[in-house]
């Protein structure tokens, strides 16, 4: 691996990581973001806000999820390894707690095998049927294995009280795809009790043809 292209990789997370937290997607110390080097993950550390997070703080884990060098890791750092064992051609994933999404995922009346309707052509293409996995405490990594076995047919997961995790070819579309998400969850909620039209299935049919 060269140091160039870690050198760029570091960067890119971080860009990405400032550009969640000052856009409020996600508050405080929570929220992590990841990026696929080879056989290695660059990963932001335990207890960091995304806002302030540097360069060279970042942890690298392997796709097993053990710790190999830098800062200790997120406790979510297995949910990223998870997502990208399960998905080869990802790159990059983030999670974020977005106050929409997080909303959507406390709400009781939702199906788990599609948490939000298509309400528009964005979300279909950008995230496709959004499942909901359930609830488990912070750092229970039971939640590893149904992570993983999920995501080889979604890139984008709900968790259960909790918030998105959002894998992506690049850090850019793990990024344009989870902002979609709390915007469709938003979308969603403003919608909350009154009659909506979501895309009919013809109408999702014709854009995973586009795509
Ligand atoms: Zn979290």
């Amino acid at each position: 691996m060269s140091a160039l292209l870690e050198a760029t990789a570091r960067a890119q997370v971080v860009d990405v990581a400032r550009s969640i937290f000052t856009r409020g997607l996600t508050h405080g110390r929570t929220g992590n973001v990841s990026a696929r080097l080879g056989d290695r993950i660059l990963v932001t550390p335990t207890g960091s806000s995304l806002g302030t997070v540097a360069p060279d703080d970042l942890s690298v884990i392997g796709l097993d999820g053990e710790h190999l060098d830098g800062s200790a890791p997120s406790k979510e750092a297995f949910l990223h390894a998870a997502m990208l064992r399960a998905r080869p051609d990802a790159t990059a994933v983030v999670h974020t707690h977005s106050t929409y999404s997080a909303a959507v995922s406390c709400l009781a009346d939702v199906d788990p095998a599609s948490v939000l309707p298509p309400l528009t052509a964005y979300f279909v293409m950008r995230v496709g049927t959004l499942p909901l996995l359930p609830y488990h405490a912070p750092g229970d990594a039971t939640l590893e294995r149904l992570a993983e076995s999920t995501a080889r047919n979604h890139h984008a997961l709900l968790l259960r009280n909790h918030g998105p995790v959002v894998a992506g070819p690049s850090l850019s579309n793990a990024l344009d795809a989870l902002e979609e998400l709390e915007q469709t969850a938003k979308l969603f909620l403003l919608l909350h009790g009154r009659a909506t039209r979501a895309l009919a299935q013809v109408e999702v049919e014709d854009l995973h043809s586009l795509s």
